[in-house]
Formats: C-alpha cells, sequence, structure tokens
C-alpha cells in the first residue's frame, strides 16, 4: 500500500504502482551550459526510499548532494543545488527526465559541477534511461498526495502557482513575454506517459538581448547555437548578426520569419511554454516524493518553481 501524508481523500483511487530505478548504470556526456565544464554523468542504480541523490566523484570525499528544495542555494539562470560548499548546477533537465520516466531512486555521479546541457531538453537522459532500462523494485511508490490546494503567487511579477487534489500528476502552463515574437503560450500534460514524446524533446530558450548580455558577461561559455532556442525581438543589423555568428564560430547566422534565428527549428509552436513545463516537473521533483496533484503554472521560472516546492514540502513534510 502507497505511503499517504495524511487522510487519503474518500474517491481516491489507490496508486499500486511500485517504485523503480535502473536496471544498470548508464552515462552520459557533455559541456555545461554556464561554466563549459565537460564532464559524465552517471545514472546508478540505487536501493528503495533513497531518493534521488548526486555525489561529485571528482572530489576526494565524495559528497552526496540530495536532490531537495532545502538543498537549492541558486536559481539565476537555471536550478543550482549545493551542499558543505560542494555545487552541482543546472539540475532541473535530468530531473525532470527522471520523475518523467518515473525513475523514484538512482544515484547520479558527476565528475564537474555542471549537469551536460546536451541540446538544451531532457531528451539525451531520457534516452539514457531507456538504455538503461527501468526496474521495478519490491517498494510501494511513495506519493505525496495533495488534499488541499496550496499557492505560491507573486502579483507584481504575474506569477501564479498553485497545486490542487487530483489522482495523477498533471500540469498546465501559461508564459506570457509580451514580445512580438513570443508572446502568449500554453502547454499541458495530463498523463506522465507522454511525458517522453511530447515535453521531453522540447529545448531551453532565450531572448537574443539576453544571450549578448550572457556573452558580454562571460557567463555563457558552454552554448553553443545547438543549445538554445534563440527569440529575436528587435531589429538586429546585419553586423550584430556578423558578431553572434563568430561568437558561436558559425559561418553565418539569420533570422526566421518567426522571429528565431537559424540555428534550429522548433519542434513544436508551442515548444517554449512545453519547456517551462518540463522545468516545472524538473523542480518540483525537488520535494523529494512525486506528488499526486495538478499544477497549474503562470509565468512559472526557476526561482517561484523552487519557492513554491519549498512551500509544498514543508507544508506537507512538517
Ligand atoms: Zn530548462
Amino acid at each position: 500500500m502507497p505511503v499517504f501524508c495524511g487522510n487519503v481523500p474518500h474517491n481516491f483511487v489507490f496508486m499500486q504502482d511500485k517504485q523503480c530505478t535502473l536496471k544498470k548504470r548508464v552515462s552520459v556526456k557533455g559541456a555545461g551550459l554556464h561554466t563549459r565544464q565537460c564532464g559524465t554523468l552517471t545514472f546508478n542504480p540505487a536501493p528503495i526510499n533513497s531518493g534521488i541523490r548526486f555525489r561529485r566523484i571528482d572530489i576526494e570525499t565524495q559528497p552526496i548532494i540530495e536532490a531537495d528544495v532545502d538543498n537549492v542555494i541558486d536559481t539565476a539562470r537555471g536550478t543550482t543545488l549545493g551542499k558543505g560548499g560542494v555545487k552541482i548546477y543546472t539540475v532541473e533537465h535530468v530531473l525532470a527526465a527522471l520523475r518523467g520516466m518515473g525513475i523514484d531512486n538512482v544515484l547520479i555521479d558527476i565528475d564537474v559541477e555542471e549537469t551536460p546541457i546536451m541540446d538544451g531538453s531532457a531528451k539525451f537522459f531520457v534516452e539514457a534511461i531507456h538504455q538503461a532500462g527501468i526496474v521495478e523494485q519490491n517498494a510501494p511508490r511513495n506519493y505525496l498526495v495533495i488534499e488541499e490546494p496550496i499557492s505560491y503567487k507573486n502579483e507584481v511579477l504575474g506569477i501564479e502557482l498553485k497545486i490542487e487534489p487530483a489522482d495523477s500528476f498533471q500540469i498546465d502552463v501559461k508564459v506570457k513575454y509580451n514580445t512580438r515574437v513570443l508572446d502568449e503560450q500554453h502547454a499541458s500534460l495530463h498523463d506522465l506517459k507522454n511525458f517522453e514524446s511530447e515535453i521531453a524533446p522540447c529545448r531551453t530558450f532565450v531572448f537574443l538581448h539576453e544571450l549578448e548580455t550572457l556573452i558580454s558577461r562571460n557567463l555563457i561559455k558552454g552554448g553553443d547555437l545547438t543549445n538554445a532556442i534563440v527569440f529575436v525581438n528587435r531589429n538586429v543589423s546585419s553586423e550584430e548578426l556578423d558578431h553572434i555568428a563568430a561568437f558561436f564560430k558559425k559561418p553565418k547566422v539569420t533570422v526566421k520569419e518567426c522571429g528565431i534565428l537559424n540555428n534550429v527549428e522548433l519542434y513544436f509552436e508551442n515548444e517554449p511554454a512545453r519547456h517551462k513545463l518540463l522545468d516545472v516537473i524538473g523542480d518540483l521533483t525537488l520535494v523529494g516524493r512525486p506528488i499526486l496533484g495538478k499544477v497549474t503554472a503562470v509565468k512559472p521560472g526557476h526561482f517561484s518553481n523552487t519557492s513554491f516546492a519549498r512551500k509544498i514540502k514543508h507544508t506537507l513534510l512538517y
């Protein structure tokens, strides 16, 4: 029988699924987006009730950092975990892949400070999980059941996240950027079975002006033009485009009619909203247990997602 927090709603259908881990270890190699550090991330099978944990194997003591919202130390350009002075940057896409594929217990070895960005999505982590295989463990999945709505709001920024009771994990996301090339978009996931095909391939995105700021501050060393969709929300001169092309060591870049740089093709018209949904899944994984509830997120970002995750955890688990 699953372990529930508090009373189970009388009409709730018991989920009988079991905890899962990987059949064998599997690795993903690549460079981090912000640190440019090239490293190897390895998913290892882990025992029941051990949860999702990172281990920095490049450090002699091999410190472990639990994927727990109380270990979040920064959310400026991604979600960073830290403990005892040891950090791991950009954990959200890895965590989304694990939650989306139903992995409860895994020890993630990493030999640098940042996870590989790959193409800016969760696709490569999902493929690695498939390659390793998923195995059920002899223990019920430890769901966190939402019985009363919980919400987080930032009225100044128009951000709102809430979660309500539901018998599965569901998410609706709305983003709004008030720009010519990217305004309001919606994305939904009402069954985690569709995570792999509908959400996992959706890549991160950036506006050109943000990219220029990141480049000038030396904050996007690892990003090349295959790591992100770049939205161009103002007129840019051919000199500026040449400058960007030179930075990324490309012969030429142009702006397509839909307002994105020609480095990539969109997989879905609402790929940005789908990626924000992916980030919400990754950040909410930091609650530490799989949630049963329906999430509605308006203008989510890593700071609000992790603040919301902290509120859920501390409302229900303490
Ligand atoms: Zn992301």
